[in-house]
This record gives C-alpha cells, sequence and structure tokens, in this order.
C-alpha cells in the first residue's frame, strides 16, 4: 500500500504510490534469489512522516524523508496492531536494496518455521 504522495499531496517529501511498483518488482527479484517468493510481507510507503498509508505498521514500511529517499521501518505485524521501528535513514534505491538483500538473506538462513518477515525483524534485528 502507498499512499498518494506527489504529485496529489502538497505535503510530500517524496514519491509513494507513483514509485512503488518499480520498488516492488526490484524486491520481487531479490526475494526470488532466496526462495522467498511466497513469504506474505506487508509493505507500505509514504511520500512524508504522516504516514497516511500506515507505513508505522507494516512489516517493511519505507518514509519518505527527501525526493529518492526514505527511512527504512521494519517490524510490524499482519494484524497492522505493532508499530515498527526505524533500521536505518535517508536511503535511496540502492541502499534500500543492499539492505533488503543483507535482510532476506538472513531471514533465509534463520527464520523459524512459519515466522513471518516481521517477527523475525522484532526478533533478530532489533
Ligand atoms: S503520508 Fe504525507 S505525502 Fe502521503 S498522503 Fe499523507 S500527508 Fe501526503
Amino acid at each position: 500500500m502507498a499512499c498518494v504522495a506527489f504529485n496529489t499531496c502538497p505535503l510530500a517529501l517524496a514519491e509513494a504510490q507513483s514509485y512503488m511498483p518499480s520498488l516492488i518488482d526490484k524486491i520481487e527479484l531479490i526475494l526470488d534469489k532466496y526462495e522467498l517468493k511466497n513469504e506474505n510481507i506487508i509493505m507500505r510507503m509514504t511520500g512524508c512522516p504522516n504516514g497516511c498509508a500506515r507505513s508505522y505498521v507494516a512489516e517493511i514500511g519505507f518514509v519518505g524523508t527527501a525526493y529518492g529517499r526514505y527511512n527504512l521501518h521494519l517490524g510490524g505485524d499482519h494484524e497492522g496492531t505493532r508499530l515498527n521501528k526505524i533500521y536505518k535513514e535517508n536511503l535511496d534505491e540502492e541502499a534500500i536494496l543492499f539492505e533488503l538483500n543483507n535482510l532476506f538473506h538472513h531471514f533465509k538462513e534463520e527464520k523459524i518455521v512459519n515466522e513471518t518477515f516481521g517477527d523475525f525483524a522484532v526478533r533478530k534485528v532489533f
């Protein structure tokens, strides 16, 4: 899920709904690499910290901080009842994909049976 951000919202600092599909395509390639494509990982993106698309409860949340840059949040749950935490700040796309590649590698190697990515992040990352 993503908020409208540019060009509709005057508060936007970064793109969201117009950018997220292309980012997801690249994230899916990493998930494929680690045979994780069947994992149901909740991702949300907003173009500013107001969080209209509830990026703060996603398993992977992207919060726009400037054009082309996002804070990376980890650790929400599937029910949307747990707030995530900031993992890295002000990442561009290359840095986002680098961080997610490392995280998915560890998730593949260290996840326990039926563990979601959000639960894994809470257990192993923070
Ligand atoms: S999160 Fe920010 S950019 Fe997105 S719709 Fe809300 S106010 Fe606008």
